[in-house]
């Protein structure tokens, strides 16, 4: 826990047992809660919540010097909707992610929430207003009941089964000797790929964030399992500002709008139906990643 006093950049680069860096910096931030790390200038106030909408306004940024990853990035994502992006790896679209949480400083540009720019915001009330769920789950050693309630310090029981019903989650835990009380982490309970997805999905109920980010797994999990965690993602978006890093047809196809991030920029954003007739970057992203998926949607 020394770390935690480390600037977020540095410790990303120690790559904290888990494999993409930007988890160091967000299970810093959003797990450990340890909101000291960035102190705010004199002067912000709190986010004040309207709507949800987001607006990226030609956002420029890199990691390293000389090395832009985001070349003026641009798009709006509508309160209350879903907002897709998709296209290749590495061209940026888990960093437009990190930006919104200002696990970062953008070279030039802005982020706004609800007309907010989030510089001008408190770092607490911009990152109490998002919740994330990602494949790469983090569950740290303790119990699930632990693990589910880093998603609001100070939660009841009664508001952590709540949110584990909610998340499909609720079955499988009863059915542990130890319940809620059960030890999860290397020592703990073996977890399977659903279930701890379903856990840091609970995280993000109790949370009840306005916004939420979602990147979405790659890798299928057993059929089931799948079911039931696209049920409680389903649910979980019901009224709130999602952005979702995509890697499924069916996501795709609801969203009311697919941003295709490519080398930095939005190049081109839709409703499926439209990209597709479309027939330019979406139509040939989607015949490499979502095609082959077509048949499974219809079956
Ligand atoms: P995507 O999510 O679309 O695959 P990313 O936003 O993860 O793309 O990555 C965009 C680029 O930024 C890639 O070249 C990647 O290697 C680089 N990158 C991502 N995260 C970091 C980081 N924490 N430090 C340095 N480079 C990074
Ligand atoms: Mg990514």
């Amino acid at each position: 826990l020394l770390l935690s006093y480390e600037p977020a950049k540095r410790l990303a680069r120690l790559n904290i047992d888990i494999t993409p860096q930007l988890l160091g910096a967000r299970m810093l931030f959003e797990i450990l809660d340890r909101k000291a790390v960035e102190v705010d200038p004199p002067g912000v106030t709190d986010l004040k919540l309207a709507g949800g909408s987001i607006e990226f306004k030609d956002v420029h940024f890199g990691y390293r010097e000389g090395e832009p990853v985001l070349r003026g990035l641009s798009f709006v994502a509508e309160g209350g909707r879903t907002t897709a992006l998709v296209g290749p790896s590495g061209g940026g679209k888990s960093t437009v992610m990190s930006l919104l949480e200002r696990f970062y400083e953008l070279e030039s540009g802005s982020i706004c929430v609800d007309g907010q720019d989030i510089t001008q915001v408190t770092y607490r009330s911009l990152r109490n207003a998002i919740g994330f769920v990602s494949q790469d789950v983090f569950l740290f050693s303790g119990t699930i009941r632990d693990n589910i309630a880093a998603g609001r310090p100070g939660a009841t029981d009664e508001e952590i089964i709540a949110a584990a019903r909610a998340a499909h989650a609720h079955d499988f835990i009863s059915g542990f000797a130890d319940g809620y009380g059960s030890q999860v982490g290397e020592q703990g309970t073996q977890l399977s790929g659903g279930q701890r997805q379903r856990i840091a999905i609970a995280r993000a109920f109790l949370k009840d964030a306005p916004i939420l980010l979602l990147d979405e797994a790659t890798a299928a999990l057993d059929s089931e399992s799948e079911a039931e965690v696209q049920r409680a993602l389903r649910q979980l978006q019901m009224n709130r500002t999602t952005i979702v890093i995509a890697h499924r047809l069916q996501t795709v196809v609801n969203a009311d709008r697919i941003c295709v991030v490519d080398q930095g920029r939005v190049s081109e954003s839709g409703r499926h139906d439209e990209l597709i007739a479309r027939r330019g970057r979406y139509f040939n992203f989607h015949q490499l990643q979502f095609a082959g998926q077509e048949q499974r949607l219809s079956a």
